[in-house]
């Protein structure tokens, strides 16, 4: 099961890493309301849909008032988006995300997942983040270290280290990524995930390491040991003959073309 940006930033944020303050709404009005708290110079509005690639599609916006956001927000609300993860026919945006700006200093790549065939988790890290992982796994291979790690209850200091090692990190940046990889693990295996992915991860201009986007699956194996988890889950967002199978408790994935399979 996927969930949205901002769900997935408050599960982070619940197991102590640092994220951008935000709202999330599902009308204009609300969230113009709910973003006046924000303590920020400038308005980062995200469209909500489980589809990355928004930035390049205009579904991420910075604004410099609460004007142009409300301008913005309903420009966008309702819209189709188009990005490479949403498949031609598009996405249309029925929540709204905003948050505090950060100022960018780094970008870099993150994440971690179940590697099915050794048997262990990886984590993938880069110092290119901000851009598509599999250009940069093409292009420039050696920019992106992977990780595997058994299935320990914790994870050691010397496996954080060769995680973030890429980021060339300094002092108190280098604790703070540590510190993050810890606590990634940790919500990874307490909540039954199956893939976090934080792209991009920055390195601020005050020196903090900051979730900017956040990515969270889940294996829906377990979600019956997760009913907060299970509450998350967007209908809207998902393939409705998908949905319909899931209700009579059929494992079933929707795939393109005309080759049929019954299992
Ligand atoms: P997507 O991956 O769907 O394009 P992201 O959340 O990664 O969406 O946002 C795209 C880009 O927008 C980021 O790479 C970053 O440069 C910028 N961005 C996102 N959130 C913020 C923020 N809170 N402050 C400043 N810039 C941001
Ligand atoms: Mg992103």
């Amino acid at each position: 099961m996927n969930i949205h940006e901002h769900q997935a930033k408050q599960i982070l944020k619940e197991f102590g890493v640092e994220v951008p303050n935000g709202v999330f709404a599902l009308t204009v009005e609300d969230l113009v309301k709910k973003a006046k708290h924000l303590n920020t110079d400038k308005y980062v509005l995200k469209a909500q849909i489980h589809a990355g690639g928004r930035g390049k599609a205009g579904g991420v916006k910075i604004l410099n008032n609460i004007d142009e956001l409300t301008k913005a927000s309903k420009e966008l609300l309702g819209k189709k988006l188009i990005t490479p993860q949403t498949g031609p026919e598009g996405r249309e945006v029925k929540r709204l995300y905003v948050e505090e700006s950060s100022i960018i200093e780094k970008e870099f790549y993150l994440s971690c997942l179940v590697d099915r065939a050794s048997a262990k988790i990886a984590f993938i890290t880069s110092d290119q983040g901000g851009m598509d992982i599999e250009e940069v796994a093409k292009n420039k291979p050696e920019k992106i270290i992977t990780t595997k790690l058994d299935f320990n209850e914790d994870i050691s200091d010397d496996d954080c280290e060769k995680i973030i090692k890429i980021f060339n990190l300094k002092d108190n940046s280098k604790l703070a990524a540590a510190a993050l990889i810890k606590a990634i693990y940790k919500m990874f295996l307490s909540t039954d995930a199956s893939l976090v992915e934080i792209n991009p991860l920055i390195l601020t201009k005050d020196k903090k390491v900051v979730c900017l986007d956040a990515k969270i699956n889940f294996d829906d194996n377990s979600l019956f040991r997760h009913p907060e988890i299970l509450k998350l889950r967007d209908l809207n967002e998902e393939n409705s003959t998908e949905v319909q199978a899931s209700k009579h408790g059929l494992s079933y994935i929707k795939l393109d073309g005309s080759i049929g399979c019954m299992v």
